[in-house]
């Protein structure tokens, strides 16, 4: 069984319509339907992948360059230099399209764009062991 293409994988092949902002051959940004605030964006590669960790490395490396170019370019066309950049992995985080993608969303100065609720823990007491256990599962 092969599953259905996404709707970003739809936006990719011009099967469905957007307001495309960037294209290189990895990587497609777009006008998100459902903006947090004005110049809300979304950058997509082109590699159909659910989770950050499991695009090819070529792939993730296109997809930071993107990112960083169309953030600028958000700055630069909305004149608001504050913004949030979200990437949400698997549905309990939040992640309603199962293809990677990154959000770029203004925050302007009427105080529109991301609000963010931080609880923060404490310090781990075993973050030696988590270190370890994290440095060892780098991928070479
Ligand atoms: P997620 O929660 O998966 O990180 O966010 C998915 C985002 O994709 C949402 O902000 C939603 O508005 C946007 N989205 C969903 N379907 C479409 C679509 O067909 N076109 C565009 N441009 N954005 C979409």
């Amino acid at each position: 069984m092969t599953n259905a293409p996404s709707i970003f994988t739809r936006i990719i092949n011009g099967e469905s319509p957007c307001h495309k902002v960037y294209e290189d051959a990895h990587t497609i940004a777009f006008l998100d339907i459902g903006p947090v605030s004005r110049g809300h964006v979304l950058v997509v590669p082109k590699e159909e992948r659910v989770r950050l960790h499991e695009l090819s490395e070529a792939s993730a490396a296109a997809l930071g360059s993107a990112l960083q170019k169309v953030a600028a370019a958000v700055v630069k066309a909305t004149g608001c230099a504050d913004y949030n950049v979200l990437q949400n992995n698997g549905a309990p985080a939040h992640q309603a399209v199962m293809h990677v993608h990154f959000h770029i969303i203004p925050k302007h100065a009427d105080g529109s764009g991301l609000g963010i609720r931080w609880d923060a823990g404490k310090a781990p007491t075993d973050a030696a062991a988590l270190v370890e256990a994290i440095r060892k599962s780098v991928p070479c």
